[in-house]
């Protein structure tokens, strides 16, 4: 179970109600005259960029697809490099290889975000994107990447996947490059089944990237769709209908959901904090998390296998780390080329994550969690 999922309810049931009784229409687009002037996906995206302090929203089918809607706005050629960072979800860098591009991936740091001083290494002439991940819920260190992209002048992407209603400096993270994305698929902080959103700065990026996510529709107001004007070719990620209705519930909910998973982050922090042998993971100053797991380090790799070992007793189950990182860590990916090459090690960042332990916070936390957690760190630690 994940908060989005948690929190689906009659809200949900009421907006898809209205399309089956009164639309009659499944697809964004077309279908006037039948319609009764419903537009479930054209709400949500106002509702969203409303919600976010932003100029132009587009929903897309998946946080993939948000990634590599966003990169199309570059036209990628294939000597071009896009840096992201180590840890984050196989995503990120497949919408990469899609765009044409060569992915490159940084190392971390504490913060389990991209390191700012590996990123100025790995910056090059063909570097033409940043994508820039809050990976589970907080962010790194933004004002420092954000900084090198506009010396450098290159375009910063959000990977929102995580952290959807977290802030940073008081903006919105996904407000804070070039471009955000977001995903709604089943394990996001709010979710549409499968479903994602782009925010742009940019009026001439979301035209593009509109047009391009629809065959290079220009949806010109003119001419019927059939003989619709289009200057690119593009591809097929549009939302459909179900998905808008059930999005906009959805992010009726958001603000409660991020307030209540701080909540529950701080009780289970609390209970813990004072074993001297487990650090908090880094948390630049001025973040609002969206609280989507609590990571700390343990003293190394073998206490946190020992941890997950322990807390699985207790009927917990870790979320992503140290468990999962075959998908989730580059240094894992043996079927990828990184810049031409086949694999790289990422060595530091396989030190610091191999002893993090992450707990997945829920909606509906029970009681006596924050009291089992400490009990399994008790006997690992004794
Ligand atoms: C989930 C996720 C994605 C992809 O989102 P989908 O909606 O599942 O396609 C991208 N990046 C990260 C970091 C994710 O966790």
């Amino acid at each position: 179970m994940t908060p989005g999922y948690e929190l689906i309810s009659k809200e949900e049931f009421k907006e898809i109600k209205t399309i089956f009784n009164k639309s009659k229409t499944l697809s964004r687009m077309g279908f006037k005259e039948k319609r009764k002037n419903i537009y479930k996906v054209e709400e949500f995206e106002k509702l969203f960029k409303k919600k976010f302090n932003s100029k132009y929203a587009l929903a897309v089918t998946s946080g993939t697809a948000a990634i590599r809607v966003a990169l199309s706005t570059l036209k990628l050629k294939k000597e071009d490099e896009v840096i992201t960072q180590s840890f984050t979800f196989v995503a990120t860098v497949e919408a990469i290889i899609e765009s044409g591009a060569k992915p490159v991936c940084c190392e971390i740091d504490n913060t389990l975000n991209m390191d700012p001083k590996d990123l100025l290494k790995k910056i090059n002439k063909n570097t033409k994107a940043v994508i820039l991940v809050h990976m589970l819920g907080s962010p790194g260190y933004v004002n420092l990447i954000k900084k090198i992209c506009k010396r450098k002048r290159i375009k910063l992407i959000e990977d929102t996947a995580w952290g959807c209603g977290g802030k940073f400096n008081g903006n919105y993270l996904g407000t804070l490059g070039e471009i955000g994305c977001f995903s709604f698929d089943f394990a996001k902080t709010i979710t549409t089944g499968e479903g994602g959103m782009l925010l742009f700065k940019k009026k001439s990026d979301y035209l593009f990237a509109a047009a391009w996510h629809d065959h290079g529709h220009q949806n010109n107001k003119n001419f019927p769709r059939w003989e619709d004007t289009r200057d690119t070719s593009g591809f097929n990620y549009r939302m459909n209908e179900m998905q808008g209705a059930v999005g906009k519930a959805q992010l009726k909910k958001l603000q409660r959901l991020v307030k209540v998973q701080n909540i529950n982050y701080n009780m289970i922090w609390k209970a813990v904090k004072n074993f001297k042998d487990i650090k908090l993971r880094e948390i630049p100053k001025n973040s609002y998390i969206s609280a989507d797991a609590l990571i700390f380090f343990m003293k190394n790799k073998n206490k946190a296998l020992k941890l997950r070992h322990e807390l699985l007793k207790e009927k917990i189950s870790t979320k992503i780390l140290p468990e999962a990182i075959k998908w989730h860590f580059a240094g894992e990916w043996e079927h990828i080329k990184f810049n031409g090459v086949r694999k790289n090690k990422f060595e530091k960042s396989r030190k610091i994550l191999e002893k993090a332990v992450s707990i997945p916070i829920l909606f509906n936390m029970k009681k006596n969690f924050p009291d089992k957690v400490k009990k399994a760190i008790t006997k690992v630690l004794k």
